[in-house]
């Protein structure tokens, strides 16, 4: 099969074919990645930077035609999609100006003819594999910087939402991009196609967004070539309201971080645990704004929640409110799937251990809402996962803001704030969720070598 469709989730056409790459198409990649690496190094960050500047307008340019190409690619809403292009664009916007920021260091040495230099060095062709949740901005996020430290890419996008990466691609090329450093293979073999990345030492770094499933046989195989490797992986966010906690602001947050590309983020508050006392309230508040919600056809600008992207998701997201509901939870709103691939935005209470969606990511507009009565309970209870991405605590004691966001174990807490993410700020997780860190400066440095230069002077 030469090519394969992709199809829209809202309404099971096709909206496009894209080319169904190989592992032929793969080792020509890598060819491509390899020989451009030394010319693109050799640029300087000011060369480069202005580049990615150029990128960074295009993209901006067309955020509508990336926005509509996104929603019929994978359902988003399409307001969330416009969001999607201006926080893609402002990774290459940053990264442009941080690759000129690629410092070193002079250490201080211990004797008096020696001099001890430190530089960073771009890492060498990269391997990137996304996933189709935010189909431009895991894009950029792993792309500029990558660029910006000098490396080249090959990035491998889902197979449900590649028209948008394939875009991002010709954007590229439009801003004057070298075809080989920025290279795009879409395929609906990944298997096939990641082999001889893996296999090939000249590809010096893997960079993974995705499930910790998928996650974990990636760094089993990087290690055969002794890669980098960078994973952002899956979550499972808790999400904490104490007593003191302003109840309106945690529910507006609550809705936005989970209902939010129709709970399809890595991010989204799995778990909300709420304070005996203000539970009943809580409840019947965030009632109302789930039955308030906008289900429907995703390219309308009123449309707030979206399909799920395909049917194996719709199967999880349905499983883990049928188990729940089996064992004594109950459905205050939704808690049955629509029409095609559409699930009716749901809110659980009595939920309890030992129910799925408890323990597992569940991808979809699914809300359980759990009683706690102490503050150490309820740590233990967020903290009781393999997980560790992001968590989100509500209080107005700073105290417990400081004393919770440390004892949390993940890469993010968001402290009265349910939308943390920035390009300027460091995004991954502990445990299961990942090694290393997107965005900020920390972001950079996942594509750069130290290089310790040591000179005795005669
Ligand atoms: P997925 O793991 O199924 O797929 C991710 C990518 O891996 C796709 O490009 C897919 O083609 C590829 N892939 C799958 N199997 C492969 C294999 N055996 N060899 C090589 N490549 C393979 O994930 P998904 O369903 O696309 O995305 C949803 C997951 O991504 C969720 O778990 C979510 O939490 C996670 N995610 C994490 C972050 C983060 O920053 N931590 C961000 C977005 C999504």
């Amino acid at each position: 099969m030469a090519s394969f469709d992709v199809i829209n989730p809202a309404t099971g056409a096709s909206v496009g074919t894209v080319l169904n790459a190989n592992a032929d198409d793969a080792r020509n990649a890598i060819e491509g990645a390899v020989a451009a690496f030394p010319l693109w190094k050799a640029k300087t960050a000011f060369e480069r930077s202005n580049l990615l500047r150029r990128w960074r307008d295009l993209i901006l340019k067309n955020e509508d035609a990336i926005a509509r190409l996104m929603t019929s690619e994978m359902g988003k809403p399409i307001t969330e999609s416009r969001g999607e292009v201006k926080y893609a664009a402002g990774f290459v916007d940053w990264y442009a100006e941080e690759g000129k920021r690629a410092y070193g260091d002079i250490v201080p040495s211990h004797v008096a003819n020696k001099r001890l230099l430190v530089i960073r060095q771009p890492v060498g062709p990269v391997y990137a594999v996304t996933p189709w949740n935010f189909p431009a901005a895991m894009v950029t996020r792993k792309v500029a910087p990558a660029l910006a430290a000098g490396c080249t890419v090959v990035l491998k996008p889902a197979e449900q939402s590649p028209l948008t990466a394939v875009l991002l691609a010709e954007l590229w090329i439009e801003a004057g991009g070298p075809a080989d450093v920025f290279q795009v293979l879409t395929t609906a073999d990944p298997v096939a196609v990641s082999e001889p990345f893996f296999a090939d030492a000249r590809v010096r770094k893997l960079t993974f967004t995705g499930s910790t499933e998928v996650g974990k046989l990636l760094y089993a195989q990087a290690a055969r070539t002794v890669k980098r490797v960078s994973l952002e992986l899956g979550g499972h966010a808790p999400f904490l309201v104490f007593e003191d906690a302003e109840i309106a602001a945690a529910v507006a947050q609550v809705m936005a971080t989970k209902f939010r590309n129709a709970g399809q983020t890595c991010v989204c508050a799995n778990r909300i645990y709420v304070h005996e006392s203000i539970r009943d309230a809580f409840v019947a508040k965030m009632s109302d704004a789930v039955r308030a919600l906008r289900v429907g056809d995703p390219t309308d600008d009123t449309t707030q929640v979206g399909p799920l992207v395909d049917r194996a998701g719709l199967d999880k997201v349905a499983a883990h409110v049928a188990d729940a509901v089996a064992k004594g939870a109950r459905a205050v709103v939704g808690g049955q799937a629509g029409q095609g691939l559409f699930f009716a935005p749901t809110l659980l209470v009595d939920v309890a251990a030992g129910m799925r969606i408890l323990d597992e990511e569940t991808f979809g507009p699914v809300a359980p809402v759990v009683g706690f009565t102490s503050e150490a309970d309820v740590i233990a209870a967020a903290n009781n996962t393999p997980y560790g991405l992001a968590a989100y605590l509500w209080t107005r004691d700073l105290g417990r803001a400081f004393r919770v966001s440390e004892a949390l174990d993940y890469g993010i807490v968001g402290v009265n704030d349910g939308l943390p993410a920035t390009p300027h700020a460091p995004f991954g997780g502990v445990k299961a969720s990942g090694v290393g860190r997107e965005g900020g400066r920390w972001g950079l440095e996942e594509y750069l070598d130290v290089k310790y230069v040591s000179i005795a002077l005669p």
